[in-house]
This record gives C-alpha cells, sequence and structure tokens, in this order.
C-alpha cells in the first residue's frame, strides 16, 4: 500500500492536471509555471520516496517470509520439520478444544530402514524418504498435517479424527506403503509401523505423542507392519 496508494494518488493528481493544462493559456515563464505544476513536481518527489521505500520493504518481507518457510520445511522431503510442529501443535491443539472437536495423532516409522542404508547407500535410503513421504502427503486430507519427525519417523497431525478414524487413515497409508516402490532403480518396497492416539481432555502434547510412540512400539514389537492404537496398549 505504502508503494500503491502514492502511485494512485499521483495518477489521479495528473490526470488532473492533463485536464485542467487544456485550458489553459500558453506558458510564459517556465520559472513561474503556477501552483498546479509546481504541485506536480513535489508530487513525483513524494512519489519516488514512497515507491524506493514501499519497494525495500515489500523486498524485506518476501525475504523474511521466506527465510521462515526455509526453516520451517525438511529440506529432503518437503515436509514441515519439528520446529514447524512446535508452532502447529498448540495451535491444533487449542483449536481442538476451542470447538470441542477430535484430534489424532499417527507416527509412522519405516521398517529395518538401516538395512535399507547397508543395502543399496544413503542415497537411495534418502530417495526411500523422499517417496515416502510423498505417498503420505498425498493421500490425506488437505487440512492433515504431515511433519518429518526425525530421521525415517513421520508424524500426522489430523484434526477433526477420532482415535477410531485415525486408526483406518494409518490402516489405508500402511497398505499404500506396502503396495509401492519407492525406489524404482532397484524396484525397492518397504513397510511401516504406525501408532494412533486421541488428544484426551486436559492432555498436554508431550503426553499425547508419547502414547502414540508406545503404540508405535507395540506395533514394531508386534512383528512390524502394522497399526496399533494407543487403547490397545494401556
Ligand atoms: P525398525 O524397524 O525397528 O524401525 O528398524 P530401523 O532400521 O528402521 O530403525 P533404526 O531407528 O535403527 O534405523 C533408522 C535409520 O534411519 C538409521 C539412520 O541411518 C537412518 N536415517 C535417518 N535419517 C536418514 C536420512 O536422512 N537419510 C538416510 N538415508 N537414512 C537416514
Ligand atoms: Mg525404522
Ligand atoms: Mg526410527
Amino acid at each position: 500500500w505504502m508503494t500503491a496508494l502514492p502511485l494512485i494518488v499521483a495518477s489521479a493528481f495528473f490526470v488532473f492536471r492533463a485536464l485542467w493544462a487544456l485550458d489553459e493559456q500558453g506558458l510564459q515563464n517556465f520559472m513561474t509555471a503556477g501552483t498546479i505544476h509546481q504541485a506536480a513536481f513535489i508530487i513525483m518527489n513524494f512519489v519516488v520516496v514512497t515507491c524506493s521505500f514501499g519497494l525495500l520493504w515489500m523486498i524485506s518481507a518476501r525475504l523474511e517470509k521466506e527465510l521462515s518457510d526455509q526453516a520451517r520445511i525438511d529440506t529432503l522431503t518437503r515436509l514441515y520439520n519439528r520446529r514447524a510442529l512446535n508452532e502447529i501443535a498448540p495451535h491444533e491443539m487449542a483449536r481442538a478444544k476451542r470447538h470441542e472437536l477430535p484430534l489424532s495423532v499417527v507416527v509412522a516409522d519405516i521398517d529395518h530402514f538401516k538395512s535399507v542404508n547397508d543395502t543399496y547407500g544413503h542415497p537411495v535410503g534418502d530417495m526411500v524418504l523422499v517417496n515416502f513421504a510423498q505417498l503420505l502427503k498425498e493421500n490425506v486430507r488437505r487440512p492433515d498435517i504431515v511433519v518429518r519427525y526425525g530421521g525415517e519417523e513421520f508424524l500426522l497431525l489430523l484434526p477433526d479424527t477420532t482415535e477410531d478414524q485415525g486408526r483406518i487413515v494409518a490402516e489405508k497409508l500402511r497398505e499404500i506403503i506396502e503396495q509401492n516402490v519407492l525406489c524404482q532403480d532397484h524396484d525397492l518396497k518397504a513397510t511401516a509401523s504406525f501408532g494412533v492416539a486421541e488428544l484426551a481432555l486436559k492432555e498436554s502434547w508431550e503426553a499425547l505423542t508419547n502414547r502414540a510412540d508406545s503404540a508405535l512400539y507395540a506395533a514394531k514389537r508386534k512383528g512390524r507392519n502394522r497399526v496399533v492404537s494407543s487403547t490397545e496398549v494401556q
């Protein structure tokens, strides 16, 4: 607005000045052109100064946004990182409590991922992570938030979702992961284990994620490639 407003005002003024000049007699002396032409000179200076500041301000705001986006997005998978989650989670928890809506968390961990790295090397491991992340992102609803939680651990924050519904989401994702090739070059497939928990009344974020983590470890203990919900663990 700092850039646009002076330009709009100046444009209106110059239209007015042009109409005024139509009706004016020829200039006798350039140095005493009259108030309206002197005002034009002052307005042009004003536009140059405000637009320069306005442009600098816009560039700096854009750079600031880009930096903050970069700090919140994982460079490998392009998903939100933990830092972003720390900002999003309190916001979603407050929203769920305010509207008395359920909120569920799903944690996913790729099974035996270390052996992918050990057998095919780190770049292939990275590619598996990228494709895994892509499959998660593509197969959840728009309001669902997908986060790279750790190395090969992912967290889904599902607003307006109960534990049973979260289980269904996780089961669908588990099947999709199982069926898809995660690295074309080696025709590589992988499976993942999932833990699900729904936010309880007055529960903290730490307690909620701990319950989802416990469910995930139960899924690992039970033989991997499965979904376990928190209520099954307690
Ligand atoms: P489990 O089924 O019990 O989960 O076995 P796992 O081998 O998947 O579990 P573990 O936690 O022992 O191994 C995780 C591995 O993930 C170890 C680490 O080298 C790898 N890893 C973590 N981050 C990255 C990454 O950014 N790229 C690659 N290529 N590997 C990573
Ligand atoms: Mg793993
Ligand atoms: Mg792990």
